[in-house]
């Protein structure tokens, strides 16, 4: 049974040989298997009477931050190395859509004379255009590819990081002093990517849904460096859903500590692996076993990515995306319907701005899941 919701389009499925999810929605179930090696080191217990205000921290300026929370997001970005945090304010969000949506308010003319344009370069998030104009605001409007944007005057890039959904490193490209940037580093993790550097951008944006694998928490937070910026984005999760779930920041905070003492014990963590081994591992066998599959068939190709060290790691790599991104080739013009027909469901390229030769696939489902694709994809011969 298929069922649409807004652009995310769900499968019930009960019997492997219906269509298959993949790529429609970049759901990360496959860290499950980890947690569970972890076990009850992660189990939050909370009270009836406990967490009941709105509030959090009043001296802090994102007044419904869990101290703990804010802790923790420090610390795993000071361990990975992945981000500056210093002289930024930390903003947490309804995961890190919610937070897309604050910088948009917050950094949007007051008094412009018309929506101030939202731009990124294709192929980009699918879910970038239909968030920007889904309340037909007053304030700011999707305006498409950022390599053909010539418009004058105040714009927001959305820059993503590595890219979703085509894995690449990506920068700005309109780079006018007009132009503010919103950084979505959601991917950028060790797993997925070298660590290179810390990020160290005006707006970052980060969630767990991609890091830990926590995407039902719903928690997302901001790397904020101005004030201004910063409070005006605090105002509209205030107006939006005054204030982020107590539960769950308390809960990301619990996992977000096992990920930073995990890495810290190197190799092993009271006898489970450590997060980010895990995690690079999985994703180096999914990617070795896809790209076999696409080479025996000759119908696909992939994108190649230049190796580069990691610094966390401590060593040299190449890119291992959370999605692949796949392009027909030959005469195949619509690579989504082509694998429908050989019951794999994934998200054709014109969703994401580009030819719909391309499709993208999640690499981050469970096990069964992502062997039945592969196994499925290599059985097709034209
Ligand atoms: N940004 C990018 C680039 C994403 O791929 C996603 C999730 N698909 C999000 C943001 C949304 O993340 P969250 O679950 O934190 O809202």
């Amino acid at each position: 049974m298929l069922v649409t919701c807004g652009s995310h389009v769900a499968l019930r499925t009960q019997h492997s040989d219906t269509l298959l999810a993949f790529g429609m929605r970049g759901d990360p179930t496959m860290y499950e298997h980890y947690w569970q090696q972890v076990g009850e080191k992660t189990t939050v217990v909370i009270r009836g009477w406990q967490h009941m205000s709105y509030f959090s921290d009043v001296s802090n300026i994102c007044w419904f931050l869990e101290p703990e929370l804010a802790e923790e997001i420090a610390r795993v970005h000071r361990v990975v190395g992945n981000a500056v945090t210093e002289g930024r304010h930390i903003i947490v969000g309804t995961g890190s859509s919610q937070l897309f949506l604050a910088a948009l308010f917050a950094l949007s003319p007051r008094d412009g004379p018309e929506p101030v344009s939202v731009v990124s370069q294709a192929p980009f998030y699918s879910s970038y255009p239909s968030m920007t104009d889904c309340l037909k605001s007053g304030l700011y409007k999707w305006a498409g590819d950022a390599q053909s944007y010539s418009k004058e005057g105040p714009y927001i890039e959305l820059v993503t990081s590595p890219n979703n959904p085509d894995g690449n490193v990506r920068r700005s490209v309109v780079n006018r002093s007009e132009g503010t940037l919103v950084h979505d580093l959601a991917y950028y993790w060790p797993q997925y990517t070298p660590i290179s550097s810390p990020a160290d951008h005006e707006l970052m944006l980060f969630t767990v849904s991609k890091s830990t694998g926590h995407a039902g928490m719903r928690i997302g937070w901001a790397l904020v460096k101005d004030q201004e910026v910063a409070r005006r984005m605090i105002k509209f999760i205030e107006l939006n859903t005054i204030g982020v779930s107590k539960d769950s920041q308390l809960r990301a905070a619990k996992v977000l500590k096992a990920v930073s003492d995990s890495s810290e014990h190197g190799g092993t963590w009271e006898g489970v692996e450590s997060f980010f081994k895990f995690s690079y591992r999985v994703m180096a066998e999914r990617w070795k076993l896809l790209r076999e599959a696409v080479n025996s068939s000759r119908i696909f190709s992939l994108p190649e990515f230049p190796p580069a060290h990691c610094n966390f790691l401590n060593r040299v790599f190449e890119p291992q995306p959370a999605f692949a991104w796949l392009k027909c080739e030959r005469d195949i013009d619509d690579c989504e319907s082509f694998l429908r027909g050989h019951k794999i469901l994934a998200r054709g390229g014109k969703h994401f701005g580009v030819s719909p030769k391309y499709v993208r696939v999640s690499m981050l489902d469970r096990d069964n899941n992502f062997n039945l694709f592969v196994k499925r994809l290599s059985t097709i011969h034209l």
